[in-house]
């Protein structure tokens, strides 16, 4: 009998390999079930959610796996009739939105005329942003042009992103109508 002394880490390492040698004979070392078989471990157990790609027009789907309230995997949508389930290079890191340590979690802020960008709570962003709309509106504001009520501003513009979806878009465009901007513009041509 052969006496073997393993540390820790030499034993995980052994019952990995055991492990893998089990599975690869259990799937008869077929290449094709060797990755399907790899998937299914990748997102077993995991919530999957359908989303909307936020980075361009296109508007591909993307499915959003989760598992103990993190992003584990995403992958394009085979049920979307957009993309049928192909992404991009861009759609395909999306979950780097979520995972980044460059991801913004807090709103920036910089000043008329200032160089620095400042950490600001949605409080006072929300509130600066509604006063300024209101002030400009205000201030600008045409009721009549030639004799024809027009009640317009051409002081503000509105730019929507891909990443509003349809019932956003509605609302923004209603808001942006009910105070009178004209210039509406939308990245999503879809
Ligand atoms: S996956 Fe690529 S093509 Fe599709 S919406 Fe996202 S960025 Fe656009």
């Amino acid at each position: 009998m052969v006496e073997m002394n393993l540390n820790r880490r030499q034993f995980l390492k052994l019952s990995g390999a055991a492990a893998a040698t089990l599975a690869i004979v259990e799937l008869g070392f077929d290449e094709k079930n060797v990755y399907a078989k790899t998937k299914e471990f990748k997102i077993a157990k995991t919530k999957v959610t359908p989303t909307i790609c936020c980075y361009c027009g296109v508007g591909c789907g993307i499915l959003v796996h989760t598992k103990n309230n993190t992003v584990v995997y995403t992958e394009g949508d085979p049920d979307n009739p957009i993309n049928e389930g192909k992404l991009c290079s861009k759609g395909t890191t999306i979950r780097q939105l979520y995972t980044s340590k460059k991801r913004l979690t807090k709103p920036l802020y910089r000043a008329p005329g200032s160089k620095k960008w400042e950490e600001k709570d949605w409080e006072w962003m929300l509130d600066t942003i509604a006063k300024r709309v209101k002030e400009t509106r205000d201030a600008s504001f045409i009721e009549k042009e030639e004799g024809i009520t027009v009640n317009k501003t051409e002081k503000i513009a509105s730019l929507g992103g891909a990443a509003l979806d349809n019932e956003e878009t509605y609302l923004l465009a209603k808001l942006m109508r009910g105070l009178g901007v004209v210039y509406l513009e939308h990245q999503a041509r879809i």
